[in-house]
This record gives C-alpha cells, structure tokens and sequence, in this order.
C-alpha cells in the first residue's frame, strides 16, 4: 500500500520520530522501485512537486497544523525530511541517468580488435597508363610534354595546319563545332579540337626552333560510337623541328619508339600516305605482337599492324609561325600522331572500345 500523509494526533518526541521513520521508510522503498527516466520523474513529482508533493503536504498536515508548543519539535523534524526525501530523489535520478549513459556507452562502444573496412586501391584507367606509356618513350628520347586546350579555333585545328577552307574534315558530320557563331570568320569559330595538333601549332608559336615535343591528350569527333569508334579518344602526337632533319631521323625515332614500346622484336614498315599538314606523309605499321609476323587474326593473317601516321612538316605549315624562327629553308622538321585507345586495344587483346568508357569495375579491375 502506498505512503500517504496522515494528520498528527500525537506530537510527542516519540510519536513524531516514528512518522518520520515511517516517511523515511517508504521514500527508500520507492526510490529502490525507480527503474527508467519516467520512473524517476514520477518520483520526484509524487515526492517534491510544490502543489500536492508529500513535502508540501507534511508542511501543511503536520508543521502548520501543529499547536504552538510543538512547532519547534515538528519544524525540525520536516526540515530534516526534506533534506532526506531531496537526496534520495536526487539520488534515484543521478541512478537512471548513470545507467543510461552505461548503457548507450556499451551499445556505442568501439570494438578495436575488430577488422577495419579496406578501401580497394585504384589503378591507373588502362587508356591514361597507355598514353603515360607512349609518352615516357618520348621522353627519354629528350622531348618535352605539351597540352592545350580541348576546345579550340578553327584556325588552329585546320587554317595553320594547312587544311584548306572547304576541307571535308570540317564538315559537322566530323567535327563538332559550338553553336551560334555562324556571324563569326571561319577561323575564329570554335570547336572541339578533332586532333591535337592545334597544340603542335601552340607550341610553335611559344618556343622557336629546335623543338622537340610529345602532345597527349583527348580530342573530339562526330563519330558514332561502335566497337571500334568512340566520338571521344586519346592521342599522342609529336613533333621535332631542327635544322637538317630528314626523313631518316623520323624512322629511326619511330622504329625505336615502337621497340621500346612494344619490345625490340618489332619491326617497323613506312607506307605513303596523305595528310595535309605533312609532306610526304606515311602510315606505319609494326610486326605483329601477338604471331610475330607469322599471321594471325589480330593482324587478319597479314603479320602487320597499322599503328600511326607520320610525315615531314608541310612548309606550309611552317608559313604559320615562319614569324618565331620556323623558316623552311633554314629548318625541317616530322611529325607524327597516334590512337591511344587503339594502341591500348591491341596491346591487350580488347575488342570493343566501349569498355574503355563504360566504367564497368570487372573490366577495369583487371589492369589494377
Ligand atoms: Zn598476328
């Protein structure tokens, strides 16, 4: 049965030490049933609130009730209660918020022998470690690293490179051009460079011959993508200017760029060709990798892979930066240009370029 506040009809010592007894008893026995928050809260209103609590009701029924003589008695005894009753509902609280705190300490606690979460590694995308690959080549043999803008004028994709105006190459089935300035000449137009040769152009204008220089980088066209076309990709192109540079330092850079790219088995051959910003132009093909030239089916049982295009710089060209030095009658120079992605394909052994974009980790994971 629970406590409650009784008048006094006895205020003797006695009789008053045994109401406080009585008090203090049952505020030990209830604060021992406190068990939750709500609990403790219930316990400190039924005990402590200043309308109906059991202090305020021992203040009223007993200290205010009591005849004269006995208030002395009666008032230090209720003081001494209410000490007892605020520190045992203190107490009771101080219980609960420790044994919560307890328990959202164990439930949060941080077991530190357990594992950690390994982060995977990345790798290299197998078409950047291709291009990084091609250039290092290039490097070692002492040519500098250029790279320019992906998008650029008309003038320096096609009008320096000696493209002439009504070339097909600009026709917007290959060439993306930026809308809107059809007001524009056609050699301020902008477009998505289609090559990036724009840069070889670039790296005339700022450094005067000799110049010996490697480009990577990603270029542009309206190709539909397929296995084998992407309308965007990677090229490596590279240029050396100097005086007395002939047709014989171009093969012997590029039959040696291919052996140590692809192994010093490989042999190089030069077919002609046609480019407009070379003169003459080839086409190169190497060995192939795969049978050694027996004949396979990467090579279509033919022994050779066609692999880049080359040339001799067109004086042409030179008329463009003729103003930093580049006079074709005092120096010559080569060109030369690259697929990446068609290099990275071949090398290993992939047969739809789409895999290079898809961002499939199965596929990627493979090159880590
Ligand atoms: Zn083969």
């Amino acid at each position: 049965m629970a406590y409650s506040v009784t008048k006094l009809d006895d205020y003797s010592p006695a009789a008053l030490d045994a109401a406080v007894r009585d008090l203090l008893s049952a505020v030990t026995q209830e604060a021992g049933a406190v068990i939750g928050e709500n609990d403790s809260k219930l316990f400190r209103d039924r005990w402590m609130a200043r309308k109906n609590g059991i202090l305020t009701q021992i203040n009223d029924l007993w200290l205010k009730a009591a005849p004269g003589p006995a208030k002395r008695e009666v008032g230090a005894r209720v003081n001494q209660l209410k000490t007892e009753v605020e520190r045992a509902v203190d107490a009771a609280q101080q219980r609960i918020s420790n044994s919560a705190s307890k328990s959202r300490f164990d439930s949060e606690r941080l077991d530190i022998t357990l594992p950690g979460i390994r982060r995977p590694l990345g790798a290299e995308h197998p078409v950047l470690r291709t291009m990084n690959e091609i250039v290092q080549v290039f490097r070692a043999m002492g040519y500098s690293v250029a790279e320019g803008p992906e998008i650029e004028t008309d003038y320096l994709n096609f009008e320096a490179l000696n493209f002439p105006p009504n070339h097909p190459a600009r026709d917007t089935q290959d060439t993306i051009f930026v809308a809107g300035q059809e007001r524009k000449p056609q050699r301020d137009r902008l477009l998505l460079r289609t090559h990036t040769s724009p840069v070889q152009i670039r790296a005339m204008m700022a450094t005067p011959p000799p110049i010996r220089v490697v480009v990577p980088g990603k270029v542009h066209r309206a190709d539909t993508a397929d296995a084998t076309h992407s309308p965007i990709f990677h090229q490596v192109e590279g240029l050396a200017v100097d005086s007395n540079i002939t047709f014989s330092d171009l093969k012997g850079t590029l039959d040696h760029a291919m052996k140590a790219f692809f192994g010093s088995n490989v042999k190089t051959r030069f077919f002609p060709s046609f480019f407009p910003f070379t003169e003459p132009s080839a086409d190169v093909s190497v060995t192939c990798f795969k049978c050694g030239g027996k004949g396979c089916r990467l090579c279509k049982m033919s022994g050779w892979i066609e692999l880049l295009g080359c040339g001799m710089v067109d004086p042409n060209v030179f008329q463009f930066v003729k103003s930093n030095g580049y006079d074709s009658r005092k120096i010559s120079g080569f060109a030369f240009g690259m697929g990446v992605e068609r290099i990275a394909m071949l090398k290993y052994g992939i047969d739809d370029i789409q895999l290079f974009y898809q961002g499939d980790v199965r596929f990627l994971e493979q090159f880590a």
